[in-house]
């Protein structure tokens, strides 16, 4: 054993998440890997003249939270934007007082963006659409995000700079709301962000997305979160904002890239992905810090848009047929599957509702027998409905459900849930408990800036199933509750699983990367209603204290 660690940690509760599920007293570091872990005395073997020693009194220290599911350049950039999140606002009123201030502030005709709007949690229970908009920002375009992140409202300058107009049709897989004449009103919904408003948002730039970074990072290690997925890798210049990041010695988060070569339903090789897939680089290329993960397609629509396709109708479709998008056919997705993995690659299929699992389930099981491969890993992101037979097949074929994440459950809420799918229905919604039983790998993670990335917020999704943040919320399926333990983990060892990391992280072993955080208080003992409440007090990440309360 190597004697003269660096740092110690003693009198604690370690959540070591290894094979036999441990919890141990103490951990050692040296340099950027852990030397030992066990009890006090053991670990006091390490401890030399130069270690920095402390101790944590009971307090639990677990592996580095693992976030495999997060809109990394979203949330940095949204920082900016303006907060119309359901804490913030109550009504579109007071989005519209939010918008009035920040039109009062910049030039005219300068967009007005904001992130975040929940209509089930507005006053009004509705979409604000350019008729509230328009009064408050005649000629500052105002463009405004849905929760999901997938969907959109603007105001009438907004339209106009998107050129929507009464002749626009649908795109596909894509709605515009109109009215009886057919005049856009403002929201614009699931493949309407591809083909009609991402190309004519104003662009972050380079320095943009490195401050993006850079704040994400710092961000990040408040919550012990030591290594993020970014979800949406699409353009060249969000790989150099990191590498910069990176020769800045600023880099403070080991970050897994999943790279998009779709364009809504057709390959694109024009794209920061397409272009890296036809040059032959492959998932697992990278090192520890900076590295490409799967290959990534979006299946159906969104589930807190109540767009995510499923079997039956929606429960709450006052005509009783709608049954949610898709953005593309079962043959296209097949030929998109069978591309990625006879390449070599992992998939990261997104994948919502009932429909578009069976879809994604249906799509990978054919590449995987057409050209059979062991420990591809290939990902099912978000599923968050789900029948019997599914997860039986997905079990059988190896699938890890990177579920980006749990908390998720708290932004759908009654409505998303129980309102959408029907009380029967939603018993199915979020099998986190079956899923785990089946003996999938399934992640945590938050789809921030869809949900916050504070880990103790999923945590107790799972642990609890609250649909709110409020101690009398009600309670979706407690038989799907997991443990504490088990929750641990999903954040943990199974993030690194999802990656092919996990020789090297994601766990408490001798020669893994140090990478861990000291939470406030003892995460198995204390009331798992309280889990929420728990905060990060101290993150190190590659031996080196990164976040100190
Ligand atoms: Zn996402």
């Amino acid at each position: 054993m190597a004697s003269g660690a660096d740092l110690a940690f003693v009198n604690g509760r370690v959540i070591t998440v290894n094979p036999r599920n441990e919890v141990v007293q103490a951990v050692s570091i040296q340099r950027n890997r852990i030397v030992a872990v066990g009890s006090n005395h053991h670990v006091r073997k390490t401890i030399g003249p130069e270690t920095e020693v402390i101790d944590l009194a009971g307090k639990t220290l677990v592996p580095g939270f693992i976030d495999p599911h997060i809109h990394l350049a979203h949330y940095g950039r949204q920082r900016q934007w303006l907060d119309v999140t359901h804490g913030a606002v109550r009504s579109i009123r007071d989005i519209a007082e939010l918008v009035a201030r920040r039109v009062a502030e910049i030039p005219r005709g300068e967009w007005v963006l904001g992130r975040g709007f929940n209509p089930s949690r507005l006053a009004e229970r509705r979409v604000p659409t350019h008729v509230d908009l328009d009064p408050v920002s005649p000629d500052h375009p105002v463009g405004l995000q849905h929760a999901s992140g997938m969907s959109w409202t603007f105001n009438g300058e907004g339209l106009r700079r998107l050129g929507v107009r009464a002749d626009t049709p649908d795109p596909p897989g894509g709605h515009i709301d109109r009215d009886e004449h057919g005049v856009p009103l403002g929201p614009l919904w699931d493949n309407c962000r591809t083909f009609i408003i991402e190309p004519k948002l104003p662009k972050p730039t380079e320095d943009d997305l490195y401050e993006g970074a850079r704040w994400t990072c710092s961000e990040l290690n408040r919550f012990g979160i030591t290594s993020a997925h970014e979800a949406d890798l699409k353009f060249a210049i969000q790989l150099r904002a990191w590498q910069r990041l990176r020769e800045a010695g600023e880099l403070r988060l080991r970050v897994n890239f999943l790279l998009y070569t779709v364009r809504a339903n057709f390959w694109e090789s024009d794209t920061a992905g397409g272009r890296l897939f036809e040059a032959g680089i492959r998932t697992g290329f990278g090192d520890e810090w900076l590295r490409l993960g799967p290959i990534c397609i979006g299946v159906d629509g969104s589930g807190l848009g109540q767009t995510a396709a499923l079997f039956e109708p929606y429960a709450n479709d006052p005509r009783g047929e709608y049954r949610g998008s898709v953005r593309m056919t079962q043959e296209e997705l097949d030929a998109f599957c069978l591309k990625v993995h006879a390449a070599g690659c992992q998939i990261a299929a997104v994948a919502i509702g009932e429909r578009g699992i069976e879809m994604a389930i249906e799509a990978i099981g054919k590449a995987v027998s057409a050209v059979p491969r062991e420990n591809h890993r290939h990902r099912l992101e978000h599923g968050y409905l789900w029948n019997a037979g599914q997860i039986r097949r997905a079990a059988a074929l190896g699938l890890v459900h990177n579920s980006g994440g749990p908390p998720l459950l708290q932004a759908y809420g009654v409505d998303s849930t129980i309102g959408a799918w029907g009380p029967q229905r939603a018993l199915r919604g979020f099998p986190f408990r079956s899923l785990l039983d089946a003996g999938l790998i399934v992640t945590g993670g938050s789809d921030a800036p869809v949900a916050a990335p504070d880990p103790m917020k999923g945590i107790d999704c799972l642990v609890t199933r609250r649909l709110d943040p409020r101690p009398d919320a009600p309670v979706l399926n407690p038989a799907e509750r997991v443990s504490v333990l088990q929750a641990v983990r999903m954040y943990t060892y199974n993030g690194a699983y999802s990656s092919f990391e996990e020789h090297l992280k994601g766990s408490l072993e001798v020669g893994k990367l140090a990478d861990l955080a000291v939470l406030s208080e003892d995460i198995l003992r204390i009331d798992p209603e309280e889990v929420r409440h728990l905060r990060t007090i101290m993150t190190v990440l590659d031996g080196k204290v990164v976040y100190h309360e």
